[in-house]
């Protein structure tokens, strides 16, 4: 490493919370699937910011679309209307089929408002009595950093010493429809899930799960609050990955590819019952809805649209995880995905996922490790068959060699 990276890493260390421990690479430029770093090598972005990044690097018409709207107006605040919110709340309800749009800004307040809006809607449309509503979630769940939010998470790691926490919700088993059936009280008043466990590697629960899951929710008058912050917006192929089962969801939350990586862009959607219970007053942000989030989010669903970025993510997710199924390593455990959103498992005495992480960076390809020893591999959706090739080639070559 030169002087400047060993620089730039270590004033991070000396003035930083050390709450993440980047793969030692400090990135200075982008351009749809590829990334430089501040001496001019080049990678293959395989994370994508998780997926935020979906439509590619600094894609030329959200970039203008950002900058145009940044010499006009950037922020008024809710207190006033803006020209760009109510072309945004029609565009997005006209893509993903919904009635009413909540637009907040990071993926985790998202989640937050979705708790509280089911929440509400428990005792005003509902009638659970007022303080008993329960929220049915599933273990290995991620769904962002806010206390409410690691409160129910399971992972140790993200709860210890944040404490404590507030009640109202049970855990389940992911992919276990029994499991919900059981869990259901007359006091629930939603099942928050992922379509696809990202942040738990990749997991996807068996097929007509949610088929169930619909069936049980609707029974029962329970909302079912789909967390496609990950899996939204093409990433699995299909605009939402819900598509997959043949379902709809009562709330869906979308966010990261909202914004194609340029601003945090969140936004709840649901049908008018839940969210038409919000009043004045009650909830808001004052960044939510914000002219440049709004002009840079409509860009970046059109560019999804119109560039055919979702069709691709099918038929290059189907190519890569093909191409990954063909790797003969002994390293490799389990390889599984959806369209673009692929994940390869090791065998624990491999070694570490980050070892190999490592090793792909040497040849020009940066993923991240999730969990000790899988491997998360969520390139932008503008990847092309022969760049997923020149990956799968590094793929097998780093996933043949022993790095235990
Ligand atoms: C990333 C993510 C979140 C949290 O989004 P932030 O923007 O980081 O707050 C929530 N749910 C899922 C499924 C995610 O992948």
């Amino acid at each position: 490493m030169s002087a400047s990276v060993i620089d730039f890493v270590a004033t991070e260390a000396r003035f930083g919370a050390h709450n993440y421990e980047p793969i030692e690479v400090v990135l200075a430029r982008g351009e749809g699937v590829w990334v430089w770093d501040t001496e001019g090598n080049r990678y293959l972005d395989c994370l994508s910011a998780y997926s935020a990044v979906s439509q590619g690097h600094c894609h030329p018409k959200i970039l203008a679309a950002m900058v145009e709207q940044a010499h006009r107006l950037t922020l008024t605040s809710r207190a006033f209307h803006n020209d760009q919110l109510a072309p945004f709340y029609e565009e997005i309800a006209a893509l993903t089929g919904s009635h009413k749009v909540l637009p907040m800004n990071s993926g985790a307040e998202a989640v937050e408002s979705a708790i509280k809006s089911v929440r509400k809607w428990g005792y005003e449309v509902k009638g659970v009595p007022d303080g008993q509503a329960e929220i049915i979630v599933c273990a290995n769940n991620f769904h962002g950093r806010t206390l409410g939010i690691v409160g129910f998470s399971t992972d140790p790691e993200t709860r210890a010493h944040f404490g404590p926490f507030a009640p109202g919700f049970k855990i389940i088993p992911f992919g276990d429809a029994a499991a919900l059936e059981e869990a259901i009280t007359p006091n629930t008043v939603a099942f928050l899930v992922e379509p696809i466990q990202g942040e738990a590697g990749v997991v996807i629960p068996p097929a007509g799960y949610f088929k169930t899951v619909r069936e049980l929710c609707t029974a029962n008058n329970v909302m079912l609050v789909l967390d496609e912050i990950q899996t939204g917006l093409g990433r699995t192929g299909k605009l939402l990955a819900e598509q997959h089962e043949g379902i709809e969801a009562d709330v869906t939350l979308l966010g990261k590819a909202l914004s194609g990586g340029f601003y945090p862009v969140s936004a709840v959607l649901s049908n008018n019952e839940v969210l038409g219970t919000l009043r004045p007053g009650q909830h808001g942000s004052t960044f939510g809805g914000n002219p440049l989030a709004c002009a840079v989010a409509r860009a970046a669903m059109r560019v999804l649209v119109e560039e055919g970025m979702i069709e691709n993510a099918a038929r290059q997710g189907a190519r890569f995880l093909n191409g990954l199924k063909d790797i003969r390593a002994n390293t490799i455990r389990e390889v599984r995905g959806r369209g673009l959103m692929l994940a390869v498992e090791l065998h624990p005495e491999a070694g570490r996922a980050r070892r190999y992480c490592e090793a792909l960076q040497a040849k020009g390809i940066l993923a991240k490790d999730t969990h000790e020893h899988t491997i998360r591999i969520a390139p932008p959706l503008v990847i092309t068959s022969d760049q997923v090739d020149w990956a799968l080639e590094r793929l097998a070559t780093t996933l043949t060699q022993d790095l235990s």
